[in-house]
C-alpha cells in the first residue's frame, strides 16, 4: 500500500498496465489523473527521486523553493481547468491569489507599471502610462481576444492523427493559423510607433521564453489572456500539485514510480507495447504516453525510428536555458518591499533582449532582465516561525552552450572551473538584484544558484531549456507536435504538445487523454464546463 501523503515509490507491481506514462510533470500527471478517473490502470514513471517535473520543490537547511511555478493564471473555480483539477484531486489542490497586482515591471528611467488581476484595470494602467495610445491599446486587447479564442480549434485539431490533422490544422484551425505564423514584434509594430508601449505590451515574454522578434504572436496573446484575471500560486507550495495528482492515480489503483529512467519505448510492427528502463527491466502496457517532451522522446527514447516526423521534430529549437538564484531570508522581507507580486527588473527598454552573455566570466555585462519572486509570501500555509524564514527566487536567461561542457558530469562534482563560474554568476546576480531591492541585504542568509546543467540533471529538457521547444511560428506549424504520434498506441502529453507553462502542460495532458479516450474525457470536460454555469 502506498502511503497517501507520499503516493509514489521506487518499485511498481508487475502487471500489464492500461497506460504507462513517462514523466511526472504537470502534463504527465494530468493525463494520468484523468485516465485514472476513467477507471484505467496507470503507471507513471519518473526518472528523478521526486515526482512533479518542473513543479517539484527542494529544500536546503530550513528553506524550501519551487523550481518552476511562480504565477499561474486561469486556474480558479471560474475556469473549466480549475474545476477539473479540483475534481481530479477531490478538492486537495487549492490556489491562492497573488493579490490585486501579480506582476510589477521596473524600467531603467524610473518607469514602473503594474499588471493587475482585472482586465479593465489593466487597460486603465496602460492608458494612464500611455495616454496618447488609447486606440493602439484597445486594438491590442481586441487582438488578444480574437487570437486566444481561435486557439481552441487549434488544440482540438492537435488531438487528431496526422493524416486527418493536417486537414484539420488547415481548416478547423484556420483562424489560428494566421496569427501563429506572425511574429509578435511585427504585430506590435503595426499597432504603435511608441517604443516604450511596444516594450510594455510584450514585457511578459519571459513567461514563454522567446523574444518578440522570434515568437509567434499567438503565444503572446495566450499569455496576455492567461493572466487577465491575475496570477495564482498552489496553496502549500508547488509540490502539492504532484502529491495530489499522484494521489488521484493511487486512489484508482495506479502507481507512480520514481527513480524509473525510461531508456526506450518498445515498438513492434509500428505499435508501442511498453518501455524498457535503464537497467533493462521491461514494463508492458496497452498504451504509452510520453510526457517527457516530444523532442526529447523522439531523440532519446525511439532509437529505431526514422522518417520525416523524427527529422522535422528534431530540427525545432528549444527555448533558452536559465539560471535561478535561490535565496533564503531571515527577517520580515515585506519591510524591504517584497510581496506576493513578481518583480521584473529590466535594465534596458529594448524588448529584443537575448539572454545574459556569460561566456567570459572575467568580463560579464549585467543581466538584461531579472525576474524575482517571493514564494513564501504567496503561500497562505507558509509559517515563517520565530526566525521569520522566507524565500526568494531570481531568474534570468543564459545560453546553454556556456554550460554544455559539464552536461552529464556528476551533480556537485563538476569540478573547480564549473564551481568558479557558478560562484561568480551567483555573486554578480545577487549584487545586481540587491541594487534593485537594497533593503533585503541584511535578511539574506542563504544563496545558491542553479544552472542549466542542474535543470538538465533533474528534469532533462533538451539543452537545459527552461520551457521546452521555443514558441516560434515554425513550432506551431510543425505538424507532428500532436497528442497522437505516428506510432500506434504512443501518445504525447505536456507543454510541447500545446504551449508552455503549468496550464499549457495541463492542457497537453488533457489533449493526450482526449486523443486516447475521447468519449470518457469529453464527458469529464463537459461536466467541468457545466459546473461553471450552475
Ligand atoms: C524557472 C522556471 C520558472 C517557471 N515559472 C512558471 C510560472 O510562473 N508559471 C507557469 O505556468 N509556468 C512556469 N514555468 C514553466 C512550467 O513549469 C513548465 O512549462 C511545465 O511545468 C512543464 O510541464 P511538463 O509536464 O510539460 O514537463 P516537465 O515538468 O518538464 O516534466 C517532464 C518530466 O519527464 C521526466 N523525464 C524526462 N525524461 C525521462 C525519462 N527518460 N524517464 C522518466 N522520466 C523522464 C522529467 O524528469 C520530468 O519530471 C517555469 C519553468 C521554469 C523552469
Amino acid at each position: 500500500m502506498i502511503p497517501s501523503e507520499r503516493p509514489w515509490s521506487k518499485t511498481s507491481p508487475d502487471r500489464v498496465w492500461d497506460y504507462v506514462i513517462i514523466g511526472s510533470g504537470m502534463g504527465g500527471l494530468t493525463a494520468a489523473a484523468m485516465l485514472s478517473e476513467l477507471g484505467k490502470k496507470v503507471l507513471v514513471l519518473e526518472q528523478h527521486y521526486v515526482p512533479g517535473g518542473f513543479t517539484h520543490t527542494f529544500r536546503r537547511k530550513s528553506w524550501r523553493w519551487d523550481v518552476g511555478v511562480h504565477a499561474v493564471g486561469e486556474v480558479s473555480e471560474k475556469s473549466t481547468i480549475g474545476r477539473l483539477l479540483t475534481k481530479l484531486t477531490r478538492g486537495g489542490l487549492k490556489w491562492a491569489t497573488l493579490g490585486k497586482v501579480y506582476d510589477e515591471f521596473y524600467y531603467p528611467d524610473g518607469f514602473r507599471i503594474d499588471f493587475p488581476d482585472d482586465p479593465q484595470q489593466f487597460r486603465q494602467n496602460l492608458y494612464d502610462a500611455f495616454p496618447q495610445e488609447r486606440s493602439a491599446i484597445d486594438e491590442y486587447f481586441l487582438l488578444v481576444k480574437r487570437v486566444s479564442g481561435s486557439m481552441k480549434s487549434y488544440y482540438l485539431a492537435r488531438t487528431l492523427p496526422r493524416w486527418v490533422g493536417t486537414f484539420a490544422d488547415r481548416w478547423l484551425a484556420r483562424d489560428a493559423q494566421d496569427h501563429l505564423a506572425q511574429l509578435t514584434s511585427d504585430v506590435v509594430a503595426r499597432l504603435t510607433q511608441d517604443p516604450k508601449l511596444r516594450a510594455v505590451l510584450v514585457a511578459q515574454w519571459g513567461y514563454y521564453g522567446s523574444p518578440p522578434n522570434r515568437s509567434s504572436f499567438a503565444m503572446q496573446a495566450l499569455v496576455t489572456k492567461h493572466f487577465l484575471w491575475g496570477g495564482y500560486y498552489p496553496v502549500g507550495g508547488s509540490q502539492v500539485i504532484a502529491e495530489q495528482l499522484c494521489g488521484a492515480v493511487a486512489r484508482a489503483g495506479g502507481w507512480t514510480r520514481i527513480h524509473a529512467d525510461v531508456e526506450e519505448i518498445l515498438v513492434r510492427d509500428n505499435r508501442a507495447y511498453g518501455v524498457r528502463l535503464e537497467g533493462g527491466e521491461e514494463i508492458r502496457a496497452h498504451r504509452v504516453i510520453s510526457a517527457a517532451g516530444v523532442q526529447s522522446t523522439v531523440t532519446r527514447m525511439l532509437p529505431g525510428q526514422r522518417g520525416s516526423w523524427i527529422d522535422d521534430t528534431t530540427k525545432l529549437a528549444p527555448a533558452p536555458a536559465h539560471v535561478c538564484l535561490y535565496l533564503g531570508f531571515e527577517g520580515d522581507i515585506r519591510t524591504a518591499g517584497a510581496s506576493a507580486a513578481n518583480k521584473w527588473f529590466y535594465e534596458e527598454w529594448s524588448p529584443e533582449l537575448e539572454g545574459w552573455d556569460v561566456l567570459d566570466p572575467s568580463n560579464m555585462p549585467r543581466a538584461p532582465v531579472l525576474y524575482s519572486s517571493f514564494p513564501s509570501l504567496k503561500d497562505p500555509l507558509h509559517d515563517p516561525g520565530p526566525r521569520q524564514l522566507h524565500t526568494g527566487e531570481v531568474v534570468t536567461f543564459v545560453p546553454w552552450e556556456t554550460f554544455a561542457p559539464w552536461q552529464g558530469k556528476k551533480w556537485r562534482k563538476r569540478g573547480e572551473e564549473y564551481d568558479a563560474l557558478k560562484k561568480s554568476l551567483e555573486e554578480k546576480m545577487l549584487a545586481q538584484f540587491l541594487e534593485h531591492m537594497p533593503g533585503l541585504r541584511p535578511f539574506v542568509k542563504y544563496a545558491e544558484l542553479s544552472t542549466p546543467v542542474s535543470t538538465d540533471h533533474f528534469v532533462r529538457p533538451m539543452k537545459g531549456s527552461i520551457y521546452g521547444l521555443e514558441p516560434t511560428p515554425e513550432r506551431f506549424q510543425n505538424p507532428w507536435l500532436r497528442a497522437r504520434s505516428p506510432i500506434k498506441g504512443l501518445y504525447f502529453a505536456g507543454s510541447e504538445v500545446t504551449t508552455v507553462g503549468v496550464m499549457g502542460a495541463t492542457m497537453g495532458g488533457i489533449l493526450a487523454s482526449l486523443a486516447a479516450e475521447p468519449v470518457g474525457t469529453f464527458k469529464l470536460l463537459r461536466d467541468a464546463a457545466r459546473a461553471g454555469s450552475l
